[in-house]
């Protein structure tokens, strides 16, 4: 079956988001350069609002040279969370339509809609529907530019080639015909060394590329070659990555203000970070099969270990239980516990196994009363008595480091 790709592109991303932050900085021309505290003079311009782009202003160039261009340029310092925040949103308003999700950078998503759209009428209004979702998501200042194409290379082209706010729809034999409008430097996967390279041979657009033979590009770029020629008809076999994928750990760690001493403290603190792991885990309606607990000094040495179970599970009992297993023969207390963590992994997604013993039973039912309470009133809704002398009741944000997002970010 062909599939139907849409890519959505926000509109001098950085810019608008300070934009639609600040209406003091709406229609004027604004450079977003550097980041809070440093020498913005020094730093270069990110992303250029499109009132300063209509004066001239470039991404990368330096602010002085910008201001030089245009006076009245206000420079405004890079504030990563609030962009990071539309980012999530821009997200979650695509996995409402999407079949699959890929986000390709902070402002930039592919989504496949080949079954939620059918054909290319469904996709156009379910584009309608996205940019009506985003303004009201992200205000009306982050506008996007869609394109929706049968395949990632030309919906990226697409929706490069009408900015800002465009809506372009590539049907499977308008391909051929459109790529041929599209300067090769707007080619995902045309970089400017290549372009550079294929300029000295002559090609400067899609169709001098096309004169070039096939093989003769296998020859002077090997399997790239392949590519460029297919590009260059607007065929691809690229594939959406799927971001909506299960995680494939979930884990806690945490680092205390004071080097932990005592046994009792250590157990506490387990459970505590265990009962947390297997909320978010049956949230995602997971159970796991290997429990790792690991332990920082001090000295900053460490240690830890994994162990696979033979049933999964998904309560923060059994969980800490395991933890404090594998943790407790080689712990040296002596040496202050700085650090603290506990994850899990070989996740299944499956329900909650169903236990034949009463006594479990009674406690998946109460785990199960807990989690409407989580759902209800927020993840820190209860407690266990055990754990109310941990240490990191005392802080009521940033107590944790999220494993994935820490993976996410090397
Ligand atoms: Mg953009």
């Amino acid at each position: 079956m062909d599939k139907i790709i849409m890519h959505i592109d926000f509109n001098s991303f950085f810019a608008s988001v300070e934009q639609q932050a600040n209406p003091h900085l709406r229609g004027k021309a604004i450079a977003v350069a550097g980041k809070a505290g440093g020498d913005l003079r020094r730093s270069v311009v990110t992303t250029a609002s499109r009132e300063a782009k209509a004066r001239g202003v470039k991404t990368a160039m330096a602010t002085w040279e910008a201001k030089k261009i245009c006076p009245e340029l206000i420079i405004v310092p890079g504030d990563p969370q609030k962009y990071a925040m539309i980012t999530e949103r821009l997200l979650n308003v695509c996995r409402k339509y999407a079949d699959n999700v890929e986000q390709f950078s902070t402002d930039e998503v592919f989504i496949d809609v080949t079954l939620a759209a059918d054909n290319y009428f469904g996709a156009s209004m379910l584009a309608l529907m996205i940019r009506r979702d985003l303004k009201a998501t992200c205000g009306s200042v982050c506008t996007a530019s869609i394109g929706v194409a049968p395949n990632k290379l030309v919906a990226k082209l697409a929706s490069e080639s009408v900015k800002p706010n465009g809506l372009t729809v590539v049907r499977p034999h308008e391909v051929e015909a459109f790529v041929r409008t599209r300067p090769l430097a707007d080619f995902c996967g045309i970089g400017r060394q290549t372009e550079k390279r294929l300029a000295e041979l002559g090609v400067t657009s899609v169709d001098t590329l096309r004169t070039v033979p096939r093989a003769r590009l296998i020859e002077l770029f090997k399997s790239y070659g392949e590519w460029l020629h297919d590009a260059s008809f607007g065929q691809a076999t690229d594939v959406l990555k799927d971001d909506t994928l299960p995680a494939k750990s979930i884990g806690h760690s945490y680092t205390f203000p004071h080097d932990l001493q005592t046994l009792p403290e250590v157990k506490k603190n387990l459970l505590a970070m265990a009962d947390k792991v297997a909320w978010r885990l049956r949230q995602q309606k997971m159970v796991a099969k290997r429990i790792t607990a690991y332990v920082r000094y001090g000295d900053f040495g460490g240690d830890g270990s994994a162990r696979l179970l033979n049933v999964p599970v998904s309560d923060g009992l059994t969980i800490s239980q395991n933890a404090w297993q594998l943790l407790a023969p080689q712990l040296e207390l002596e040496r202050g516990v700085r650090l603290l963590g506990v994850s899990v992994s070989e996740l299944q997604n499956v329900a909650l196994p169903t236990s034949l013993f009463r006594k479990e039973q009674r406690m998946q039912q109460v785990v199960t009363a807990l989690d409407s309470v989580q759902t209800k009133f927020g993840a820190d809704a209860w407690r266990r008595a055990s754990t109310l002398q941990t240490s990191f009741r005392e802080r009521t944000s940033g107590w944790h480091y999220d494993h994935l997002a820490m993976a996410n970010q090397t």
